[in-house]
C-alpha cells in the first residue's frame, strides 16, 4: 500500500513518516512525501536514502504537482499547513492559500485518483478558547486566530467531501505538540534554544494561558490509530492529558535548561490570545484504542536533551531576540 504524507518534512509529518518506515505500519510498503520545504520543512528530517520513501518537492496548491504525487497512492495523511499563529496574525494570506486552497486541491485530486482514505490533521484551536470543561468533537467551531479559522475551514471542506462525494475522510484535532525537530518559533523549542545559549525568553502577558501538551510520538500514534481503526466521516480529538499555564511551562523549561526567572522577559500579550484550549479525547480512546504513552516530565527532559545534542539542526534558524 502506497501512502502519501503531505508536509512530511515538517515537525509532525516527519515524525509520522519515520514511524511508518520504522515498520510500525505493516500495511504500508511505500511512502511518498509531498512538501514544498517552507522555512518549517527540512529534507534532513527524513531518511531520503530509504528506498521505500519518495520525496516530491512541491506545493499542495498546485493541481499538476498534486496529481503527479498522487498517482498510484492508496491513502493520504495530510499534515502540510502554515502552522504558526503569530505569523497568521501578521499576514493571513499564506494560511488561507495553503490550509484552505491546498486542502481543497488535495481533496479534488484524491477523488480523481480514487484514493481510498484521506486523514486530515487539524487542531484543537478550531474550538476557540475554552473557559471551563473541555470540547468534544460535536461542539461548534469557534476559531479566533486566522490560523485557527483557516484550519476550521479546511476541516469543513474535508468533511464536505465525505458527505458530498463519499470520500473516506477522517479528521483529527490534537492539542499542542512538543518533541524533537519543532521549528524554534513555537514556545518550547524557542525557549529551549534561547535558554541553552544564555539568552532570554519572552513570556506573553501574565503567562496564565493554558495549553494541553501532547508528545509528537503520541500524536502520530493517534493519527495512525484513526487511519487504521477510525470511521469514515468522523472527527477524533487527540489529547495529551497535561494542562499547564505558560508560566508553569516556563518554570519547567528553566529547570530543564539550568536557568532561573531572570532569563524571562514579560512582553505584551498576543492579539486575541485564546486563554485555554481543552479537548475530551475519549472517542479516539474507545473507538481506536489510542492512549498517550509519554509522561510529560520525562518527555520534556528528553526533548530538551535532543535540542542540546542537535545544535547544528537549529543554530542557524533560531530567530534573533526582539
Ligand atoms: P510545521 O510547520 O512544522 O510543518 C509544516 C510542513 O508543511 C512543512 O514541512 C512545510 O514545508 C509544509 N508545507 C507548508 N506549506 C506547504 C505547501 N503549500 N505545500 C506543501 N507543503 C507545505 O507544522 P507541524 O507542527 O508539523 O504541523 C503539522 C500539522 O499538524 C498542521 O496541519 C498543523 O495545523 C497541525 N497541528 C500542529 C500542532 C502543533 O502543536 N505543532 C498542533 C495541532 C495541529
Amino acid at each position: 500500500m502506497n501512502l502519501l504524507v503531505t508536509g512530511g518534512a515538517g515537525f509532525i509529518g516527519s515524525t509520522y513518516t519515520r514511524m511508518l518506515l520504522n515498520a510500525a505500519a505493516p500495511d504500508v510498503s511505500r511512502v511518498t512525501v509531498l512538501d514544498s520545504l517552507t522555512y518549517a520543512g527540512r529534507r534532513e528530517n527524513l531518511d531520503l536514502t530509504d528506498p521505500r520513501l519518495t520525496f516530491v518537492h512541491g506545493d499542495i496548491c498546485d493541481p499538476d504537482t498534486v496529481a503527479g504525487a498522487m498517482a498510484g497512492v492508496d491513502q493520504v495523511v495530510h499534515f502540510a499547513a502554515e502552522s504558526h499563529v503569530d505569523r497568521s496574525i501578521a499576514d493571513a494570506h499564506a494560511f488561507v492559500r495553503t490550509n484552505v486552497v491546498g486542502t481543497q486541491t488535495l481533496l479534488d485530486q484524491a477523488l480523481r485518483h480514487g484514493v481510498h482514505r484521506f486523514v486530515h490533521v487539524s487542531t484543537d484551536e478550531v474550538y476557540g478558547s475554552v473557559e471551563t470543561g473541555a470540547r468534544s468533537e460535536t461542539d461548534p467551531l469557534d476559531p479566533n486566530s486566522p490560523y485557527a479559522a483557516s484550519k476550521a475551514s479546511s476541516d469543513l471542506l474535508a468533511l464536505s467531501f465525505h458527505r458530498t462525494h463519499g470520500l473516506d475522510v477522517r479528521v483529527t484535532r490534537c492539542s499542542n505538540n512538543y518533541g524533537p525537530r519543532q521549528y524554534p518559533e513555537k514556545v518550547i523549542p524557542l525557549f529551549v534554544t534561547r535558554l541553552l545559549t544564555g539568552g532570554t525568553v519572552p513570556l506573553y502577558g501574565d503567562g496564565r494561558h493554558v495549553r494541553d501538551w501532547l508528545h509528537v510520538d503520541d500524536h502520530c500514534r493517534g493519527v495512525e490509530a484513526v487511519r487504521l481503526r477510525g470511521r469514515p466521516g468522523e472527527i477524533y480529538n487527540i489529547g495529551g492529558g497535561t494542562e499547564l499555564t505558560n508560566r508553569e511551562l516556563t518554570g519547567r523549561l528553566l529547570t530543564a535548561c539550568g536557568r532561573d526567572w531572570s532569563a524571562v522577559r514579560h512582553v505584551a500579550d498576543r492579539k486575541g490570545h485564546d486563554l485555554r484550549y481543552a479537548i475530551r479525547d475519549d472517542k479516539v480512546r474507545t473507538e481506536c484504542g489510542y492512549r498517550p504513552r509519554a509522561d510529560f516530565e520525562s518527555g520534556l527532559v528528553r526533548t530538551v536533551d535532543w535540542y542540546r545534542r542537535h545544535r547544528s539542526w537549529w543554530d542557524r534558524v533560531t530567530p534573533t531576540e526582539s
